[in-house]
């Protein structure tokens, strides 16, 4: 399929240190993507013109469309007009009726303009001009030789109420008849190699959707890109693809459509009209804050408690010390404890006890750094499980949570 494909380029010093990041190419991506158009690069450059005018020449050879924001504006450091008007070859031409609104701008709210915003009247010659509601420095749009370059400005709210109002639509008739559909599932239980060792089989026979794996701690994404003439064509290429994906992963995979775990959790409970209460050591709270996260888990979610010290295991969770003492804290009896205690004493449906060594000092031979207890009781029985995680204490307390939720969610299927 023959489709127009987009650069970015970010422009602003501040966005080369670690203060400032640039937001505005995620926005516009999503934008891009929605109507069919697709990233080739995007680029962070300083407020430097030898520097941007090499980026956009580059650019330029290889997509038909450019999109740039930031260095717009009236100061000295805003080199954007400047630069592109040099590479397209287009002499900069002071327009009047940008200088009548700016000066009008400034009058209305009782400030005389100094000299340095006349600038921004500034136009390469035939460049379209695009409004800005929310600022002073318009928008530019040249087009020539069948390319096309867009100038916005950096701040996020100028540049998304223009783009919005004066660009999209225009783009949108210039990529008619291509349709980007995305698909995202996410899975938790498999490492990132096992994951691909099972579907790569399967993906790669296909070209489109295109298929990406993305991992992070604890859970797999698998992103699908299908591209189309139509959103029902790129739906059903999707569905084609995604239902062997879901057949050969089955459970592992919680979500279809981009949902965090505790989300679905959320939606299970909610569909089932349980409640969970869970009763916590080494994550600290971590479950309870993550079941809480989700917008009306009031619904479900009944009580969580921190129980750091065995006596606050007894206190909290009415775990019997005598269990404690023969088995120790860190243990299969003693994540049960928390599980059945914590459920009985607040008569929930589900109880959740997580205890483990989250690290760095704590550990022993027997019961190493890394080492969880999990356990998910209900009135038909207890689940549990008791897993050796890697990495730091932060690490460890996800993973643990992590678990923890799923273990809750394969309970409720
Ligand atoms: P202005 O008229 O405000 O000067 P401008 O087009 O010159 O507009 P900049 O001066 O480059 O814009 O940036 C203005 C503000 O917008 C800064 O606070 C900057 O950090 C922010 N900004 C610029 N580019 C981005 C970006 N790509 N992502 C997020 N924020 C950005
Ligand atoms: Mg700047």
């Amino acid at each position: 399929m023959s489709s127009l494909r987009a650069e970015i380029i970010a422009i602003g010093s501040e966005l080369l240190t670690p203060e400032r990041m640039d937001s505005n190419s995620l926005y516009l991506t999503e934008k891009l993507n929605s109507i069919g158009i697709d990233l080739n690069a995007k680029f962070v450059v300083g407020d430097d013109e030898e520097s941007l005018e090499q980026v956009l020449r580059d650019s330029l050879q290889r997509v038909g469309l450019v999109i740039a924001t930031g260095g717009l504006g009236p100061t000295e450091d805003d080199i954007s007009r400047k630069v592109f008007a040099r590479v397209f070859q287009k002499p900069l031409v002071l327009d009047e009726e940008i200088l009548r609104q700016l000066e009008e701008r400034f009058r209305s709210r009782g400030l005389t303009m100094t000299s340095n915003n006349a600038r921004q009247a500034l136009v390469p010659s035939g460049a379209r001009v695009l409004d800005n509601n929310q600022g002073t420095a318009p928008g530019l749009w040249i087009e020539s030789d069948g390319k096309h370059a867009i100038m916005l400005p950096g701040p996020p709210h100028e540049m998304k109420a223009m783009f919005e109002s004066q660009c999209l639509a225009r783009l949108a008739e210039m990529s008619k008849g291509v349709r980007i559909q995305k698909r995202v599932f996410k899975l938790t239980g498999l490492t990132e190699s096992a994951c691909d060792a099972r579907i790569a089989p399967i993906y790669t026979r296909y070209r489109n959707p295109v298929t990406t794996i993305l991992a992070s701690p604890g859970e797999i994404e698998i992103h699908l890109k299908a591209t189309s003439p139509t959103e029902e064509e790129a739906e059903a290429l999707l569905n084609e693809l995604g239902d062997k994906i879901e057949m050969e992963l089955g459970d592992h995979i919680f979500s279809r459509r981009g949902e965090s775990l505790e989300q679905i959790v959320g939606m299970y409970l909610t569909m089932r009209q349980a409640s969970v209460a869970v009763a916590e050591s080494c994550t600290g709270g971590l479950v309870s804050e993550r079941l809480t996260r989700i917008p009306g888990s009031s619904a479900y979610f009944v009580s969580g408690v921190v129980c750091y010290s065995n006596t606050a295991k007894t206190e909290l969770a009415d775990v019997p010390p005598l269990l404690i003492e023969m088995n120790g804290a860190v243990s299969r009896e003693v994540a049960i404890g928390l599980a059945e205690g914590i459920r009985k004493r607040t008569g929930t449906t589900f109880g959740i006890g997580v205890t483990g060594i989250a690290g760095p000092s704590g550990g022993s031979e027997t019961k190493p750094v890394g080492l969880v207890h999990i356990a998910v009781s209900s009135e038909t029985g207890v689940d549990d499980r008791e897993v050796r995680f890697p990495g730091d204490r932060q690490r460890v307390r996800w993973w643990a949570s992590q678990l923890a939720l799923d273990m809750l969610r394969r309970k409720l299927l």
